[in-house]
């Protein structure tokens, strides 16, 4: 059975054909509209287009956004239109297939455990540094959302108090020094701290500030320059502290580190263990979860609504009061 996961982003759409065993079979690709029909239109078309090529039986959404326990109902998508809209039962007449939404972590944490760097494990975090921090917990396979849906919202745990103002209104939020745009912000603080600086990046900042993007500076750390290897340094950092309390609330058995900023992982995830193994409560002294990369990069959150998918559609046909509609 074929189902099509796709990935409900900010700046993009991205619809894939996924087979039993995870693999993406072909894709379609459009730019996210900014009004809540325009967006349903778009993922409809995306669908035609996908089922014209393939025998597809259920589609799933994976949403950057709050979306309700009933996976039917999307609440809240701070880059999407949608507000309280039921866009499983919306789209579900569009296409005239079952459709499924989950949160766009949750997604990935789903693939990464049936699929990749989680497989196999009792209790798995998936932490998706990327512009901020996606977070999601999965305990013997199953999504923990907490009591309203929203679990774990590990990005906006704070880390620093008084720390760097964040988006959500409080500050000092973990994604705030662990993230592609705090890696911008420290070469930027760093470049403020040391103006006379001579390096590559500190050049390119005379040009334009706006240069020096997260990507920027991963790329030039790679390179050798030493003003963004401290600012990668500060990630691993911060990255291995707010891994130890993850670790201390949850204990999981691996957390996956996926994401955009997973890309340049051989930068800093040593360094970011390290960290971790030392300031987790009661350091030297019990077992550490192992921290991998993830293994499915862009597709995971698209493979792993695919997945849901497929599994609903399959339970909708042996009960016939199955939950898809
Ligand atoms: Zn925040």
């Amino acid at each position: 059975m074929l189902t099509i996961g796709i990935d409900v982003g900010g700046t993009s759409v991205r619809a894939g054909v996924v087979d039993a065993d995870g693999a993406v079979l072909d894709t379609t690709r459009t730019a996210t509209p900014g009004d809540e029909r325009a967006l349903e239109e778009a993922i409809g078309g995306a669908v035609h287009e996908l089922a014209e090529r393939h025998e597809v039986a259920a589609v799933g959404l994976a949403v950057a956004g709050f979306v309700a326990s009933d996976r039917r109902t999307v609440m809240f998508a701070p880059h999407l239109a949608w507000r309280h809209a039921p866009v499983a039962e919306r789209i579900s007449e569009r296409v005239g297939m079952p459709v499924v939404l989950e949160h766009d972590a949750n997604a990935a944490a789903l693939a990464e455990h049936r699929f990749g760097a989680a497989r196999g494990a009792g209790v798995a975090v998936l932490v998706a540094v990327g512009t901020g921090i996606g977070g999601a917990l999965l305990i013997d396979g199953e999504v923990f959302r907490g009591a309203h849906g929203v679990a774990p919202e590990l990005g906006h745990l704070r880390l620093v108090p008084d720390g760097r103002p964040c988006p959500c209104g409080k500050s000092g939020c973990w994604e705030r020094y662990c993230s592609g745009t705090a890696l911008s912000s420290t070469a930027v603080e760093l470049l403020a701290k040391h103006p006379g600086v001579s390096t590559v990046l500190a050049r390119e900042a005379r040009g334009d500030a706006r240069a020096i993007t997260g990507r920027r500076v991963a790329g030039a750390a790679r390179d050798g320059d030493p003003l963004a290897q401290r600012a990668v340094a500060d990630l691993a950092r911060w990255l291995g502290e707010g891994l130890a309390l993850v670790a201390d609330v949850y204990d999981p058995e691996v957390v996956v580190v996926g994401g955009g900023v997973s890309e340049s992982a051989t930068l800093f995830l040593d360094d970011a263990r390290e960290h971790y193994a030392s300031v987790v409560t009661g350091a030297g002294h019990r077992p550490l979860a192992r921290i991998r990369t993830a293994q499915l990069g862009d597709d995971a959150g698209l493979v792993g609504v695919a997945t849901l998918a497929r599994d609903l559609a399959v339970g909708a046909t042996q009960s016939p009061g199955g939950r898809l509609g």
